[in-house]
C-alpha cells in the first residue's frame, strides 16, 4: 500500500488574487493568466508533466457552475508551459446525473466540458468502477486511510479549480472540498458524510429488484420470505448501493453531522496532496456567481448570494479559501451564514490541514 510522500507544513502563504474590479485591459481571463503567472505554476510543470485540472462539471440543470471557458484557458496555460492536461472529476455518492462516469460525462458534455472545447480529455477520475488508490495518511484522526481517484493519484501536477459556493453542509464550498470530496472515491465520501461509514436503508422504499443482492460487496442484503433485510455489521462502506439501489431504498443521513464532514474531508484533502510533491499542487479558487447552494443542486434560482470577487491562487487550500472568506466577511455575509462560517473557521483550524497565515498579493 503507497504510503504518503511528503508531510506538507507552511507558515505564511502568498495567496495572488485578481479582482474583478482590478482585472486589466483583457478584463478577468487575463486576471486568471497574470495569477497563473504571479504563482509561477509554470515552474513547477516540467516537460511532459501529467496535470489533472479538477474543476466541477456542474449538476444538469444548474447554471452558476465554473465556467468552461476559465478552464480552456488554464489548459492552454498549462500547455505553454509543457504539460499535459487534462480535465477531470469525480462521480457521485448520490444519485443525480454525475453518478457513474456516462452519466457524468452525458452532464459535462451538456454543461459545455467536452475535449473539443477544452483543448484536451476529460476523465472521470474514479473511471467506470469507482477505482481508487489507498493511501496511508500518517497523522491522520478520523481516516487514517484515504482512498484517492486513480486518475488525480497518477498526475504529476494537480491543478485544484474550485468554484466558491456556499454549501448546505460543507458551509464555504471551496478548494478544500473540491479537494477531499472532489479527489476521492465514493467509499470516501461515504465515510466523510457518515462517521460510521455505512448506508441506511428504508425498507418501505425498497421494491424487490434484487440488484444490492448481486451488486453489495459485503453482501449485507438477503431475502427472505421475499423481503429485502439488511445486516449493517457485513457492510464494508463501498457506498455502490446508494448509486444502484432501483428504489433509491437505501440513504445517507445527509446533513446529521456537518461539523464531522468538515473535519474528515479535511484529512482526504490532506491524503490527496500527500500524492503530490509541495511544490506540484496549486489551488484555484473561482470566486464568481457565488450560489448559495453548491453546484451539486441542479438549479441555480435567484440572485447569487456574494458580489463577484474575483480569482485566487496559491499553494494552500486553507489559505486560497480563507482569504476569500477574509473578504467576503469584511464586505458582509448574510445574516443567516454568519454562525455557520465562523465555526467553519473554527473547525478549518482544528483540522490536520496545516495552519497558515495568507499574505494577499492583489494582482
Ligand atoms: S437494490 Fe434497492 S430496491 Fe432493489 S432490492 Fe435492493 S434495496 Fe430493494
Ligand atoms: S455500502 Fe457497499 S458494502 Fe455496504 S451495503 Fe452498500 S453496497 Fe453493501
Amino acid at each position: 500500500m503507497p504510503t504518503a510522500k511528503k508531510k506538507r507544513s507552511q507558515d505564511s502563504v502568498a495567496v495572488y488574487f485578481a479582482s474583478v474590479e482590478q482585472a486589466k485591459a483583457g478584463g478577468i481571463y487575463q486576471g486568471l493568466k497574470d495569477v497563473f503567472r504571479r504563482t509561477k505554476v509554470a515552474d513547477s510543470i516540467e516537460k511532459g508533466d501529467v496535470v489533472a485540472i479538477k474543476v466541477h462539471f456542474g449538476e444538469l440543470g444548474n447554471t452558476r457552475y465554473l465556467r468552461p471557458a476559465f478552464v480552456r484557458r488554464l489548459v492552454d496555460l498549462v500547455k505553454d508551459a509543457g504539460g499535459r492536461p487534462f480535465v477531470t472529476d469525480t462521480t457521485t455518492l448520490y444519485r443525480h446525473h454525475r453518478h457513474d462516469l456516462f452519466q457524468h460525462l452525458e452532464t459535462a458534455r451538456a454543461n459545455g466540458f467536452t475535449p473539443e472545447t477544452l483543448g484536451c480529455p476529460v476523465l472521470i477520475a474514479d473511471g467506470i468502477k469507482n477505482n481508487g488508490v489507498d493511501v496511508k495518511v500518517r497523522g491522520n484522526k478520523l481516516i487514517p486511510t484515504v482512498n484517492v481517484a486513480q486518475a488525480i493519484y497518477d498526475a504529476d501536477v494537480i491543478i485544484n479549480a474550485a468554484h466558491l459556493t456556499f454549501h448546505c453542509d460543507f458551509v464555504w464550498g471551496g478548494t478544500i472540498k473540491g479537494l477531499g470530496m472532489g479527489c476521492t472515491t465514493r467509499k470516501m465520501k461515504l465515510l466523510m458524510h457518515q462517521p460510521s461509514g455505512k448506508p441506511i436503508f428504508h425498507r418501505d422504499r425498497c421494491v424487490n429488484c434484487g440488484l444490492c443482492l448481486q451488486y453489495c460487496a459485503g453482501e449485507a442484503f438477503t431475502r427472505k420470505r421475499g423481503r429485502i433485510l439488511f445486516d449493517a455489521d457485513k457492510c464494508v462502506g463501498c457506498g455502490e448501493c446508494i448509486v444502484f439501489c432501483t428504489g433509491h431504498a437505501i440513504t445517507l443521513a445527509w446533513g446529521e453531522a456537518w461539523r464531522e464532514l468538515i473535519l474528515r474531508t479535511a484529512e482526504c484533502g490532506r491524503g490527496v496532496l500527500s500524492t503530490f510533491a509541495p511544490e506540484k499542487a496549486w489551488h484555484f479558487l473561482f470566486a464568481l456567481d457565488i450560489t448559495g447552494d453548491c453546484d451539486c443542486i441542479g438549479a441555480s434560482e435567484g440572485q447569487p448570494a456574494l458580489p463577484d470577487m474575483g480569482i485566487f491562487a496559491s499553494q494552500s487550500p486553507v489559505a486560497t479559501d480563507l482569504a476569500a472568506l477574509d473578504i467576503a466577511e469584511k464586505a458582509g455575509l448574510p445574516e443567516e451564514r454568519v454562525e455557520a462560517v465562523q465555526t467553519f473557521r473554527k473547525l478549518i483550524a482544528e483540522s490536520v490541514l496545516p495552519s497558515v497565515r495568507c499574505r494577499l498579493n492583489p494582482i
